[in-house]
């Protein structure tokens, strides 16, 4: 492997680190504990632990925690009033709704009533709406530690051609959108399904962000020697010779990337850790937000 490895199980540590001495800093000055509600409906095993890594994460950081665990038989309406509780719950300062919800529950209203103040994972209309214009907000904690990742590389990201592969609302376009505000000033081409040729924009690339959900769809002959590559795909391939009978690989492939780039984040091990490290970085900004309005400032 040429490429350095960026790894965002170091930098997460180091974050978590700083957001644990956080917390014992408002616990003690503002007599706060940061506190996360994460609403699990169903049995779904990938969001049983990811809601699991959540809540260690939680408590390893000296966070309360709320994990509330709904039967995929409930009603909508049940779980829009379990939303508007915690809305108003004063030891609550983030509310996660784990995504995706049982077939039946549409997404968008449950995560519409979540209140903006309290929307951590920054994907209500209010949140997304205020980071695309550049004003104090949640931002979205994938993206949040796409773009940590990338300053963690030593890449400075002011004047170079950045490319996102992969326009979902979750991660593609508020990376897009993140990689060109001004404090960033990357100039950003955003790839999908229609881009004709997208090795043609990948090649003059300084950066580029692959998150498509699709094995090797950055592979090393797309990339210009010396380009640092975020990966942010996770997906599963049957293996027998793993325990869990599978292994998990990210969007590029991974030897022919290295090969090439400057620095690469793995997977898992890359993007992954930073998710959760955000959130629990918007929980105590949230957290913080309640003390200093109580204050009056
Ligand atoms: P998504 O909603 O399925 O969106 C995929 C995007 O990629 C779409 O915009 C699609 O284009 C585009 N795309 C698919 N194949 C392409 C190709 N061959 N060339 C160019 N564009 C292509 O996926 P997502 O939610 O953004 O997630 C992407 C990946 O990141 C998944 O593997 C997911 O598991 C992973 N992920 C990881 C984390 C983490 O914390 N590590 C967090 C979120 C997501 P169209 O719009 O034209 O269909």
């Amino acid at each position: 492997m040429a490429g350095k490895l960026i790894d965002g199980k170091e930098l997460a540590k180091n974050l978590r680190g700083e957001i644990a001495a956080g917390v014992t800093d408002l616990k003690a000055k503002g007599g706060v504990t940061p506190g996360l509600a994460v609403i699990l409906v169903g049995e779904n095993p990938a969001s049983v632990s990811y809601v699991t890594a959540k809540e260690k994460a939680c408590a390893e950081a000296g966070m309360y925690s709320r994990e509330i665990r709904l039967p995929a038989t409930i009603s909508e309406q049940e779980l829009l009033d379990e939303i508007a509780h915690l809305n108003v719950d004063p030891a609550i300062h983030g509310i996660l709704v784990q995504l995706p919800l049982p077939k039946g529950f549409d997404e968008k209203k449950v995560i519409d009533a979540i209140a903006p103040e309290k929307d951590v994972d920054g994907f209500t209309p209010v949140n997304v709406g205020k980071m695309l214009i550049g004003e104090t907000c949640f931002l979205p904690c994938t993206p949040h530690g796409i773009i940590k990742l990338i300053e963690f590389s030593g890449m400075d990201l002011r004047g170079k051609h950045a490319v996102v592969i992969g326009r979902s609302n979750i991660v593609g376009k508020p990376v897009a959108v993140l990689l060109a505000r001004k404090e960033t000033n990357a100039t950003v081409t955003l790839c999908h399904t229609g881009t004709p040729d997208v090795a043609a924009f990948t090649r003059t690339a300084d950066v580029v962000v692959v998150a498509t959900g699709r094995p090797n769809t950055l592979t090393g002959d797309m990339l210009k020697p010396g380009a640092v590559v975020i990966d942010v795909g996770v997906n599963r391939i049957p293996d027998a010779t793993k325990p869990k009978g599978f292994r998990l690989v990210g969007d590029a492939d991974f030897a022919s990337c290295a090969a090439v780039a400057s620095a690469i984040t793995p997977v898992p091990g890359g993007v992954g850790p930073m998710t959760i490290t955000m959130l629990l970085w918007n929980t105590l900004e949230s957290a913080r937000r309640t003390v200093a309005l109580r204050r009056g400032f």
